[in-house]
């Protein structure tokens, strides 16, 4: 068996463009505030392209370069007059962030309604909670996405997530049991992993261990949601053993050209949401 593989790529296109369309009839102007906190380049392109699709849809969006040095409290007074500003309708700071500064607590700062990252803990509790109100992390919600386009249901499917970071794991969790999903969290301490994934109707895998899930981890047919980014020898793979691993299961994602680009189209799609609700508040 070969499996069929997800065209993030093209999902993330199509997605895009209808924002886009959407933005043009009504004659919107939502607008994304990024901001980046040193010179980390794989943040810099990050961001860039995160500019470059929002201004590509007809957004605003402009990059809140700071340097290196900035202190905790000028990064929050920054936050603070953006989150008081009635154009930024999307606010979200770039990580890493230099080690002298507490992400938590610039997390924590950002209005849950401008939190178009939705890593704050108000925006992570209505998900936990599954209030539709939740603005949902771009990669969880990236993925969910390309999951409900591919398969007729979830319900009732056992996905077994590899990683429990805030910024995937975690909330992919809620998101799939708030589809009626069995979910299997792993992680570090997960023993005879390996066992588990075999069980996986739908294996995520994003731990940041690059090509760690192998063919015989992977049940005949299932479909394998790849979100790793790791290079070797300068050239990007992704946490799964992509040429062995599409072999077995039966839909796979591919790095690149799978999740990743969804993410983006995510961040802007609830930059969007975020606007409608902001200028619904105001009428
Ligand atoms: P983190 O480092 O924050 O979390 C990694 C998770 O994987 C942790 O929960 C860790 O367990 C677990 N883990 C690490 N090693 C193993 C192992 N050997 N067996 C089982 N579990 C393990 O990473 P992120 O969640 O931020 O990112 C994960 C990957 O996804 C990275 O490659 C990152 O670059 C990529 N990424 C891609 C995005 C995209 O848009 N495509 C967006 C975000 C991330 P423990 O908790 O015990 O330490």
């Amino acid at each position: 068996m070969t499996a069929k593989i997800i065209d993030g790529k093209a999902a993330a296109a199509e997605l895009r463009q209808k924002l886009a369309e959407r933005i043009a009839a009504r004659g919107d102007k939502p607008y994304l505030a990024v901001v980046l906190v040193g010179d980390d380049p794989a943040s810099l392109i990050y961001d860039r392209n995160k500019q470059k699709a929002a201004l590509s849809m007809g957004m605003g969006c402009d990059i809140y370069h700071l340097p290196e040095q900035t202190t905790q409290a000028e990064l929050l007074e920054l936050v603070g007059k953006l989150n008081e500003d009635e154009k930024v309708n999307g606010l979200m700071v770039q990580m890493p962030l230099p080690a002298h500064i507490d992400p938590s607590a610039v997390i924590e700062s950002i209005r849950p309604e401008k939190d178009v990252d939705g890593f704050g803990p108000y925006n992570a509790g209505l998900l936990h909670e599954n209030d539709p109100r939740a603005m949902v992390a771009a990669t969880p919600k990236g993925i969910l996405y390309l999951l409900q386009k591919e398969l007729p249901s979830l319900a009732g499917k056992h996905a077994v997530i590899i990683g429990r970071s805030k910024i995937v794991g975690r909330p992919l969790s809620s998101l799939l049991l708030n589809c009626d999903c069995t979910v299997t969290v792993a992680h570090s301490k997960t023993q005879n992993l390996p066992e588990l994934t075999r069980q996986a109707d739908i294996l995520v895998a994003a731990c940041g261990r690059p090509r760690m899930v192998k063919k015989d981890w992977v049940k005949e047919g299932a479909t394998v949601i790849d979100v790793g980014i790791n290079r070797i020898d300068g050239k990007l793979c992704g946490d799964v053993d992509f040429d062995e691993v599409k072999e077995r299961a039966g839909l796979i994602t591919p790095v690149p050209g799978g999740v990743g680009p969804m993410t983006v189209a995510m961040l802007l799609d609830n930059t969007y949401s975020a606007y409608l609700k902001q200028i619904d508040k105001l009428k």
